[in-house]
């Protein structure tokens, strides 16, 4: 037993050294770190951090198995309800989830779960030689095809469940890279992309077909996919759509949504010179937003040499974003300017970004989300000289599949409609999670969704 009230430190490049590079940030536990840190584990019985966990993991048993340096039986136990441990040990808001109901946080800090994940997830792959072998076992349903649009961690989670419910799985993905958020939107700096590109090839030996630069509801509609014979679709499309303040100069040149900027940066590799995307480099960028998108934004940007002030209306408390991530920022110079709000971008005789208008906010009552609404301070208004504005502002759902399926119904908030026992959608057949239901949401949730959709189509395929 370890009684340290602490973590074991996670090792991690040097900030002023990292601020200048796309290379991972954390480097990981050692073997012996992870066994230290396992050990301070309590076991407990009730396992309140097992109902802190969207996908359940069962973290007192594999953390148990690190404790003994068992790492390979830790993976087996993580894998059997996580198909993602790589990337969920890295992006998962742990503090909120897991570690947030662990026992040891009441009087230190909790158990790293997250980091411990990562750990045995890591230690699997590097102590694998090649990509996962297929299920040998099939149940009877390698005659069913299934397809799955969207190849994010909503759409990869799905297909792995019916790929081992031997299924005959068919991913269509619009971009030509698969992976979704994870490889378009989380930059490189939050986990390298080869682990999201090893958790794609395991689902490929495992035989899920993967068809790239197929847009559903444009190159192909849903209809055609069951005239195709496929007998059920999962729909995890995500939610790309930026939104934007709509204040005065936001079509200045100059003017970003916040996944254009990190599409160009993450999978376009901008920052790289042996690629043609195109890129600015700036030399001052407000990033607008206070959550995990603006941090990542403005980390690529300060990464692409600029100076990087973040304008957030609430205040440091209020910021949606995770805590490590904030403390990431702060610690690689970004400067931010809580309590402010953008009012007009200013540009020059070019059209070209020249400045920032902000106000000053202060807090006043909760507003419908519980947090206290930010109120204009009058006469306070204030400019900031930058040459790009990034908007991160949050994403809603993209419409175009259920404009083009028949009876595929949306919900209040603009996404999929869904039943929420078993995802199932109001067009028969069809089924849907992630953030094409819930709006922006977290990865292991849209992978929860995914499982739970998979389920779904198992039980409406033997109905
Ligand atoms: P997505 O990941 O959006 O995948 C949807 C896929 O569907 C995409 O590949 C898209 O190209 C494809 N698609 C869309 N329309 C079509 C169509 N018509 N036909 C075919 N394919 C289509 N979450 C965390 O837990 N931790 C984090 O640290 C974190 N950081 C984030 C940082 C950024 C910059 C962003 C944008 C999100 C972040 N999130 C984070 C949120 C998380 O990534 C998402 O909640 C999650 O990826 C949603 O998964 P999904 O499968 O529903 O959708
Ligand atoms: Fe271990 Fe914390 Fe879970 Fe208890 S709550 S079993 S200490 S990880």
């Amino acid at each position: 037993m370890n009684n340290s009230m602490v973590k074991t430190p996670m090792p991690s490049q040097d900030p002023n050294v990292r601020n200048g590079n796309f290379q991972e940030v954390a480097l990981g536990y050692t073997e012996e770190m992870a066994v230290s840190e396992a050990q301070r584990c309590l076991n407990c019985k009730n396992k309140p951090c097992v109902s802190g966990c969207p996908v359940n993991v069962r973290i007192p048993e594999f953390v148990a198995k690190v404790a003994e340096g068992d790492f390979e039986a830790a993976y087996e136990i993580i894998t059997s309800t996580n198909s993602l441990p790589a990337i969920c040990g890295r992006v998962c808001p742990q503090e909120t989830q897991c570690e947030g109901k662990c026992v040891r946080g009441i009087k230190g800090e909790p158990v790293g779960v997250g980091r411990l994940e990562r750990f045995v997830a890591d230690w699997h792959r590097e102590h694998q030689e090649k990509a996962e072998a297929a299920p040998s076992e099939k149940s009877g349903n390698s005659d069913k095809r299934v397809a799955v649009v969207g190849s994010g961690p909503a759409g990869l989670a799905c297909a792995g469940d019916l790929i081992n419910m031997g299924y005959d799985v068919t991913v269509f993905e619009s971009l030509h890279k698969e992976g979704g958020v994870l490889v378009y939107g989380i930059p490189e700096f939050m986990f390298s992309k080869q682990k999201a590109a090893y958790e794609i090839d395991n689902l490929k030996a495992k035989g899920v077909k993967f068809i790239k630069d197929v847009v559903i509801g444009k190159s192909l509609n849903v209809d055609d996919l069951f005239d195709e014979g496929y007998k059920a679709v999962f729909v995890g499309t995500g939610a790309g759509l930026p939104r934007f303040m709509n204040i005065e100069g936001e079509n200045l040149v100059g003017v970003y949504s916040a996944n254009e900027y990190l599409t160009r940066i993450n999978l376009m590799k901008a920052y790289r010179d042996e690629y043609d995307t195109p890129i600015k480099k700036h030399k001052k960028v407000a990033v607008v937003g206070g959550g995990n998108v603006a941090m990542d934004a403005a980390r690529c940007a300060k990464r692409m040499g600029a100076d990087v002030h973040v304008i957030y209306r609430r205040g440091r408390d209020e910021m949606p974003a995770r805590a490590e991530e904030i403390e990431h920022a702060e610690e690689e110079g970004i400067i931010f300017h809580l309590l402010n709000n953008p009012v007009r971008i200013l540009g020059d005789d070019k059209n070209e970004v020249e400045k920032v208008e902000c106000i000053k906010m202060e807090l006043g009552e909760p507003d419908a989300s519980g947090r206290r609404r930010p109120v204009p301070v009058e006469g306070s208004e204030f400019t900031i000289d930058v040459d790009a504005v990034i908007m991160a502002l949050g994403t809603r759902l993209n419409s175009l599949i259920c404009d083009t399926t028949e009876g595929l119904d949306q919900n209040d908030r603009g996404g999929i409609k869904i039943d929420e026992e078993n995802n199932a959608c109001t067009r028969p057949g069809v089924f849907a999670g992630g953030d094409a239901v819930t709006g922006a949401a977290t990865v292991i949730k849209a992978m929860g969704a995914g499982k739970k959709a998979a389920a779904g189509i198992d039980a409406y395929l033997h109905k």
